[in-house]
């Protein structure tokens, strides 16, 4: 019966390109095989693109462009609205649809469905306020006019890990402020973008606006995209390394960039925390999507005076947790993206373990089929640890102390990532100087998961440039025009 419904709702999805309102196979009749973590078997073979058919792509967004930047703000918001409301009502199927092939436990996947519908809704609702501004030159001798204009055809790239929030975070504010598209979604989790661009279909977004290249080689539609004079912005999110690269290639047209890249996120345990919800929020922070998102707290930096306790404590509840395939009831860790996830969290433990870490709890890889890690919890890890300086992308929880507030800022400041940070203290005082000292766009006080579509989200130093949601989040994709006329009296 679920074997039933898992077949019959990938045979829903389209396995094609979708560009110019078709869906059509890929030029070179190339496909890509999309497993399943759990089992490693074949879910849906799909069409991967070649260099043409992504500048096809983007020469349909460029036709696109003119009307859809004229369609009425309240008209692109309303569809966004449909979009949301048949979402809402889809939510099961995509919520499977994430699980069969990214893994995470189903429950985890109808959380990413409503977190990801919310950035239809709430950019439904910033659509009709862009604004612009009116008012005298301060020298009184003219009229300073500012207006809001959309930017042009964007490339939008994606990652694996949420498959379906980091499509919604892109298009909708791309779409609300007027832009087209073409969408690249990571090669090993393409079903759930290919079923949402169904569903934009669906609710009328018109022919061209949002276009969706799936490929075997990801540099195949950027590198042709990204030297076209055609395309005007990049978003992408994914890790600091490749979007080194892209910012390199969109430096030569001097393309407009958004880059939500790694974190390296540091979770403090003051001796004053309430230690109920420290570890009620580093099991959040850590294990939701078995630790692979980018604001997973990857270093856990905990007072002397309570780091026995809070070790104590957390091991007790990772000894809780269940293993298995994200459709299972009862399941909390699904299994890894790949083989070479599993590979990296171990090579991270054991060399954190040959300078001296204990391990508490986990530690190894779990037999296939399906690439498994058990969670992991690992104390008194040293400062030269790889683990401390590498995201982890793993259910590894490795914990390390200190003993003054200056010592506990110095290790969570020390990385070249700046994405989000978690502080647990009882103190006003304190949480407020956390504010002000650490080096981060983001932070979850007393609370280990931070994302709303109501709030900028991104990082400071390498975790990126600019913002998603929040009222921030369309003016990504928004470009100024400042117009003087002379005093008209
Ligand atoms: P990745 O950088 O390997 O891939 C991201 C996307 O870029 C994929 O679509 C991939 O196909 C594409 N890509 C890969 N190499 C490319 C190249 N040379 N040229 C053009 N495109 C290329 O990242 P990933 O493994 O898919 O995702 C994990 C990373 O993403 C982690 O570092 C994580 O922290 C980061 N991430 C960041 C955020 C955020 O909002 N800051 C959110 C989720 C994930």
């Amino acid at each position: 019966m679920t074997e039933t419904r898992e077949k019959d709702l990938l045979a829903t999805v389209p396995g094609e390109l979708f560009i110019d309102g078709r869906w059509r196979p890929g030029g070179a009749g190339e496909t890509i095989d999309v497993r399943d973590p759990a089992t490693g078997q074949v879910l849906r073979t799909i069409a991967s693109a070649t260099r043409e058919d992504a500048v096809a792509a983007l020469g349909a967004a460029d036709a696109a462009f003119p009307a859809w930047s004229a369609t009425p703000a309240r008209e692109r918001g309303e569809l966004l609205r449909r979009a949301f409301d048949l979402l809402t009502e889809r939510a099961e199927d995509f919520a499977l649809l994430m699980t069969l092939e990214m893994g995470k436990p189903l429950a985890e996947s109808r959380g990413e469905v409503t977190y990801g519908g919310e950035f239809l809704r709430w950019f439904s609702e910033e659509a009709p306020r862009i604004q612009g501004r009116y008012g005298a030159n301060p020298e009184g001798t003219g009229r300073m006019i500012v207006s809001q204009h959309a930017v042009g055809p964007c490339l939008l790239i994606t990652p694996w890990n949420f498959p379906l929030a980091m499509a919604t975070r892109k298009i909708a504010p791309a779409l609300a402020a007027g832009c087209t598209m073409v969408v690249k979604p990571a090669s090993l989790t393409p079903l759930t973008t290919l079923a949402f661009v169904q569903l934009l279909e669906e609710v009328g977004v018109p022919r061209g606006v949002v276009n969706v290249v799936t490929s075997a080689s990801a540099r195949d539609v950027s590198e042709p995209l990204l030297a076209d004079p055609r395309l005007r912005k990049l978003s992408f999110t994914g890790s600091t390394a490749v979007g080194q690269k892209l910012l390199e290639q969109a430096a030569q047209r001097v393309l407009r960039t958004s880059m939500e890249l790694g974190g390296n996120a540091p979770f403090l345990v003051f001796e004053d925390a309430d230690l109920d919800k420290a570890v009620d929020g580093a099991l959040a922070a850590k294990f939701r999507n078995s630790g692979e998102a980018c604001t997973a707290a990857n270093r856990f930096i905990v007072h002397r005076a309570v780091a026995e306790e809070f070790t104590r404590r957390v091991t007790e509840r990772v000894r809780e947790m269940q293993v298995g395939r994200g459709t299972e009831d009862g399941v909390t860790i699904g299994p890894l993206i790949d083989e070479d996830a599993v590979e990296k969290a171990h090579t991270l433990v054991q060399d954190a373990l040959t300078r001296g870490a204990i391990l508490q709890i986990g530690g190894q890889e779990i037999e296939g089929p399906g690439t498994f890690y058990q969670p992991t919890v690992l104390s008194e890890v040293g400062e030269g640890s790889r683990i401390l300086r590498e995201e982890i992308f793993g259910p590894v929880l490795a914990i390390t102390s200190f003993d003054t507030e200056d010592e506990a800022v110095r290790l969570a400041n020390d990385t070249e990532y700046g994405l989000v940070s978690y502080v647990f203290t009882e103190s006003i005082d304190r949480g407020q100087r956390m504010i002000e000292r650490l080096q981060t766009g983001m932070m979850g006080l007393n609370i280990g998961v931070v994302s709303n579509a109501a709030a900028p989200f991104g990082g400071w130093k390498m975790s990126g440039l600019g913002r998603e949601g929040g009222a921030e989040g369309i003016h990504e994709y928004l470009q100024s025009k400042y117009t003087l006329t002379p005093d008209p009296f």
